[in-house]
């Protein structure tokens, strides 16, 4: 006889027993068990269905098993499951040259990771070779993966405790909501922060400093879209110091926010792009750099001194070729852009009019965030038992939140339909009026 699906207890006890989890302390941890899911749908075996608007961790942009990705990976199992990153195989050329189709002029090379933190890693080693300088500047309120010099880039708390890596420096950037610049327009936000990063280059030394790193909207710190004007003046600091500009596309790239890569909202173009998550939303893990071929030839003759066994994997190869393919055929970016403008943003809007405890409402596509305040005045966030209470409400009522501090993140798959985003909105209206 088959053996009996495990019931959701099961499975919980038998994770406690073994699997030690991320970013957490472990003794009080009860994850909610998902053993399937379909599009914008999860499940778990005891008939409960929640509707994904997390996205997971903001990775899942082609929704979940869409059937050309599995399709394209079991017949690439089939072929040649895996093999060395020295040799060369056509799966992997073809995703090079898939990711490279949307990326600027002059930007034609791929080197593959395992995911975004060694994808920052590799871009930041490429750019202080090339450069032949130290220092990388980030800013506060980034997160840029969980590897040494990835980690300390990141300006959250994940950095404290693992400060291993040296010449970092960070910056404040644009935050309109919570201004460290005492500015009142996008415009004068734009322009201070400038400042600051220009006087923060000058006083560490440009000429140590190799690379500005920034996600093109910051996501995990709260989908912090950058006023106009912003990153076209990282771009022309940086010319004037020599300094390169790397982009961390991980969590925005491939769609996110309605666009292939989001720096195509602004006016700016990097030297180097970090992606991972939505390339192939997570199917297989896989990461890598986009690399200019200015930067690209620099080791034409000199060794790179960077691998990994998994360096463009055949599977991820294969996933990535499917993902990016049925995203063009099927219209899938386009739709997050239509479906940010026309349906979130709308339904959005309505709810900040409705509850007091909504501070501000900010994105674009289907990467969101509400910021709940405690007082609209002060704008104190809310309470951490209060963002608690609000999840545990979304749950209980079949929606899967992505919360971060005193935020919920508005993050669907790009599939979302119009019907689904009309869902998830009585559910966010129902859980923030039992507040
Ligand atoms: N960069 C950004 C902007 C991210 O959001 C993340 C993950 O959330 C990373 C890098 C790290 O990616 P990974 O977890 O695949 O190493």
């Amino acid at each position: 006889p088959a053996s009996p699906q495990p019931s959701n207890a099961d499975t919980v006890a038998l994770d406690r027993a073994h699997v030690f989890h991320s970013w957490s302390a472990q003794g009080a941890l009860k994850p909610l068990v998902l053993e399937g899911g379909l599009g914008s749908t999860v499940w778990d075996n005891e008939g409960n269905e929640y509707l994904d608007f997390s996205s997971q961790l903001v990775n899942i942009n082609i929704g979940h098993q869409h059937p050309a990705v599995i399709a394209g990976i079991k017949a690439q199992a089939d072929i040649m499951a895996t093999v060395a990153p020295a040799h060369a195989i056509n799966i992997r050329g073809e995703a090079a040259r898939k990711i490279t189709d949307h990326a600027p002029e002059g930007m034609n090379k791929v080197f593959f990771t395992n995911g975004g933190a060694d994808a920052n890693e590799n871009a930041m080693r490429m750019a202080r070779l090339h450069t032949g300088r130290d220092k990388i500047i980030s800013r506060y309120r980034s997160y840029h993966g969980n590897t040494g010099s990835a980690v300390v880039a990141t300006g959250d708390w994940r950095r404290i405790p693992n400060e291993y890596a040296r010449a970092h420096v960070h910056v404040f950037g644009p935050y309109e909501y919570r201004s460290e610049f005492w500015s009142d327009s996008p415009e004068q936000e734009a322009e201070r922060a400038l400042h600051h990063l220009e006087r923060t280059i000058q006083a560490e030394g440009a000429e140590s400093i190799a690379a500005i790193l920034l996600e093109s909207i910051p996501g995990t710190a709260g989908v912090l879209t950058p006023p106009p004007g912003y990153m076209a003046g990282v771009r022309a600091i940086a010319d004037k110091y020599g300094i390169l500009l790397i982009l961390d596309e991980v969590m925005v790239g491939f769609g996110r926010t309605g666009h292939w890569f989001a720096f195509e909202a602004f006016d700016v173009k990097p030297d180097l792009i970090t992606f991972a998550k939505g390339v192939n939303s997570g199917y297989i893990p896989v990461g890598g750099v986009i690399i200019s071929d200015e930067i690209a030839a620099t080791f034409d003759e000199r060794v790179f001194p960077g691998g990994l066994t998994y360096s463009g994997h055949p599977l991820a190869a294969a996933s990535i070729v499917a993902s990016i393919t049925a995203m063009e055929e099927e219209g899938i970016v386009e739709n997050a852009a239509m479906i940010g403008r026309d349906h979130i943003a709308p339904g959005l809007a309505a709810l900040a009019d409705k509850h007091e405890c909504i501070g501000d409402v900010r994105g674009s596509g289907v990467f969101w965030a509400l910021e709940l305040v405690a007082n609209r005045e002060t704008r104190e966030p809310l309470s951490a038992a209060d963002m608690g209470k609000v999840k545990g409400a979304l749950v209980k009522r079949g929606l899967l939140p992505f919360i971060a501090d005193n935020r919920i993140h508005v993050v669907p798959p790009a599939v979302v339909t119009a019907e689904e985003v009309a869902r998830a909105m009585a559910i966010y209206d129902e859980a923030l009026s039992e507040l």
